[in-house]
């Protein structure tokens, strides 16, 4: 029998038996692995999953509140105004309409509901409008209720808190030095400030990043360790999918083993995190997906994303209950500073 090569062992010792983090270095090492070990690398992920986190998975969904005409310049969204992709503008969604939208969420077992706007940053009315759906949610659904709003200025975490919003997401996107490639509008410190202005509001912070715009895998860890360095909750993990009239919209798609490696990597560096299998899923691993929920995601967005369809709740459904994964009946919290299950 062939031996389990070193970094897998010293992963599993100190992310298992000691419960310790792993440092940059074996990370690299974990990285380095051949193919032929990615079978036991996903497998090693799996089981740091669950000792951390448990076997249960969380459900949510996301609706694009506000879409279209946003003024930056991410390379990768269909959302900018700079580019011709064909998304439809369309203003704010009536309270009403949250509200109805959340209860279906939660009927088909979802416990999130993330309220998300295509803007740089939220202005005095669009903080009123997400306060008073969040409100109007609480009182007629019992879900929790996030927000994505872009750049926050001074007070509008504490704004967002006070009207109970548990969790609020602001994706890194991807590492520092990568960044300025794929934005020149804003900085990668002026995304890490919101992140902090999240935590410092007592928040929960969901951050995470696009996997297959041209970055190194220097550049994923770099992502994977301000992450955790962060202390963020929850991480978004999504692949590119390039959309037309972008200008990342001609790069060629993650190889799908790729895309497993990026989970399993990811949830061995941030091992006490909601690791959210996210958009471009469908596009990048076809019929690979049930293997990112083995490879240590636990977090699953349902239904559609922001501008693109995903495959229905049912069907994803349908998997966990396949894999035998409980969908959690409360968000899931990290365990970070605290003992692991
Ligand atoms: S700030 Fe958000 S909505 Fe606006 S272009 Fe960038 S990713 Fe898209």
């Amino acid at each position: 029998m062939p031996e389990t090569p070193a970094p897998l062992v010293e992963a599993g010792e100190l992310l298992i038996d000691r419960r310790r983090r792993i440092d940059r270095p074996l990370a690299e090492r974990l990285v380095a692995l051949a193919d032929d070990h990615l079978p036991e690398l996903l497998g090693l992920a799996h089981r740091v999953r669950l000792a951390w986190m448990g076997p249960a998975v969380e459900v949510e969904s996301i609706i694009s509140a506000k879409t279209g005409g946003c003024p930056e310049d991410c390379t990768f969204c269909s959302q900018s105004a700079r580019y011709t992709t064909g998304v439809a503008r369309r203003p704010m969604l009536p309270t009403a309409a949250l509200v109805d939208l959340a209860r279906r969420t939660r009927a088909l077992g979802g416990t999130e509901f993330c309220i998300v706007v295509a803007v740089r940053g939220p202005d005095e009315r669009m903080m009123r409008e997400v306060c008073a759906a969040a409100s109007a949610i609480h009182a007629e659904v019992e879900i929790e209720v996030a927000a994505s709003l872009g750049l926050l200025r001074d007070g509008q975490a504490e704004m967002l808190a006070a009207a109970g919003i548990h969790r609020y997401n602001h994706n890194l996107e991807a590492g520092p030095r990568f960044f300025p490639r794929i934005c020149s509008t804003h900085s990668f410190d002026d995304r890490v400030d919101t992140c902090r202005k999240v935590i410092a509001a007592g928040m929960e912070l969901c951050s995470g990043g696009i996997f297959g715009m041209g970055e190194t895998w220097d550049d994923r860890l770099d992502l994977a360790f301000t992450l955790a360095g962060l202390g963020a909750r929850e991480i978004p993990c999504n692949f590119l999918d390039p959309r037309p009239g972008t200008p990342l919209g001609t790069v060629p798609l993650l190889a799908p083993l790729d895309a497993l490696r990026c989970v399993a990597v990811l949830r061995c560096v941030v091992p006490d995190a909601v690791l959210r299998y996210a958009g471009g899923r469908e596009l990048v691993l076809r019929d690979l997906q049930a293997y990112g929920m083995l490879a240590g995601a636990n977090g699953l967005i349902v239904g559609n994303y922001l501008t693109t369809l995903g495959r229905s709740a049912e069907r994803d459904l349908a998997m966990l209950a396949d894999l035998g994964m409980p969908v959690a009946e409360r968000p899931l919290t990290g365990t970070a500073g605290l003992r692991p299950v």
